[in-house]
């Protein structure tokens, strides 16, 4: 029945993870303890899945499991549409160079050098010529703060260092999955940001799905979903909605800059999402306006009088100067191309004034500096 359905063709993406009542046990007879109960999950691509819950609970073994590091006991676990109890050893060995594996325990080879130990993850993958590789994996170290230790062996980094060229070399394959446990334990907040960046860069431009352990509150803002186990079991599975999303726009918004978290949460929630195809006009010159937009994806082309005065882009907002004085529409506004927008109507824009003073007085200067 299941096997049925992972096939079937679906409108939606096929599914990266799929674990269907999946109990864990570790020993033998008597000393035998179930660490993990009917556990379920689907992970769909692009998805930044956060697991957390107390020491003890599961999540390393769940994790290990998805990954077939370890075989499985009752229930069924699909990954990458894979059916991982059928699965030989040729296959399973097939299967894991699709997944970005980031462990506590590195296992950096200490005779090769940092570059040389991310290559090796690239050459077995096979494929890539030597260019390739030099380009990639610098890139990657480079990326990750270590441009300047690519040619340093494990010994002469420290254990942050090391952590790094292990996340270097389970992300240069482009893998489709990551799984990675606790990835930031060992770094310092710069290099946290980093990686955190890099990550949600791979899930937006890549699609690719990244379930990890972490209590770091910089990547649980960033998750699109929180799974927290207690126990064995998954007690809560939270798809968060665009909210989180907003903020980080937001916050680097001029006008929106100086709002508290929870003044920007709260305008953040009341805003909804809209396409737009290309060529549509969002707003018109001359119409009444009741809502002020933010572009999440994609480009518009400001017109006055038909001629153009502006391009905006992601995490740029317009309409808000019919909202501040009332007057109609200014401007046309019209999608480049595939428009994406947070969309916030004119009662939850002026709640938010009358919440926020800041907000109302940044938002009044960028109004006055456009006009
Ligand atoms: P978490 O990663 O959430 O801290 P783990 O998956 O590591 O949890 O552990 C879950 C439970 O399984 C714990 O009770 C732990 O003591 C037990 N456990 C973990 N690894 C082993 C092992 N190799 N042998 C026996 N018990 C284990
Ligand atoms: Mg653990």
């Amino acid at each position: 029945m299941s096997e049925q359905l992972w096939f079937e063709p679906d409108t939606e993406p096929n599914p990266v993870i799929r674990v269907d009542g999946l109990n864990f046990f570790y020993g033998e007879g008597d000393s035998r303890n179930q660490v993990l109960f009917d556990i379920g999950c689907v992970v769909q691509p692009g998805q930044l899945v956060v697991m957390t819950g107390p020491s003890g609970s599961g999540k390393t073994t769940l994790l290990t499991l998805v990954g077939a590091l370890r075989s499985l006991h009752e229930g069924s676990i699909h990954v990458l549409g894979h059916d991982l109890s059928r699965l030989d050893p040729t296959g399973l060995v097939r299967m894991r160079r699709d997944i970005g594996f980031i462990f506590q325990m590195h296992n950096l080879f200490d005779s090769l050098t940092a570059y040389e130990n991310v290559k090796m993850a690239m050459q077995l993958n096979g494929g890539h010529s030597a260019a390739a590789m030099r380009e990639r994996g610098t890139a990657m170290l480079e990326r990750l703060g270590l441009g300047h230790r690519i040619d340093y062996k494990p010994r002469s980094l420290s254990g942050g260092q090391r952590q790094r060229v292990a996340i270097a070399r389970a992300l240069a394959n482009r893998p489709r999955l990551v799984l990675a446990d606790e990835p930031t334990a060992a770094l310092d907040p710069d290099s946290t940001r980093n990686v955190v960046r890099l990550f949600k860069d791979m899930t937006v431009e890549d699609g690719t799905s990244i379930v990890m352990v972490t209590h770091d509150h910089r990547i649980i803002e960033l998750a699109d979903r929180l799974v927290h186990m207690v126990d064995g079991r998954i007690v809560s599975d939270i798809m968060l909605n665009d909210a989180l999303r907003i903020c980080e726009f937001l916050k680097d918004v001029e006008g929106f800059k100086n709002l508290t978290p929870t003044e920007l949460t709260n305008v953040a929630e009341h805003m909804t999402k809209r396409h737009y195809m290309p060529g549509e006009a969002v707003i018109r010159e001359g119409d009444v306006g009741h809502e002020l937009f933010l572009v999440s994806e994609g480009e518009v082309r400001v017109e006055r009088g038909g001629t153009e005065v502006a391009r905006l882009g992601p995490g740029e907002f317009f309409g808000e100067s019919a909202l501040l004085s009332g007057e109609r529409r200014n401007a046309t506004v019209l999608a480049s191309g595939p428009l994406e927008t947070y969309v916030l109507g004119e009662d939850q824009f002026k709640a938010a004034l009358e919440a926020s003073a800041s907000f109302r007085d940044q938002l009044r200067r960028v109004y006055f500096m456009r006009h």
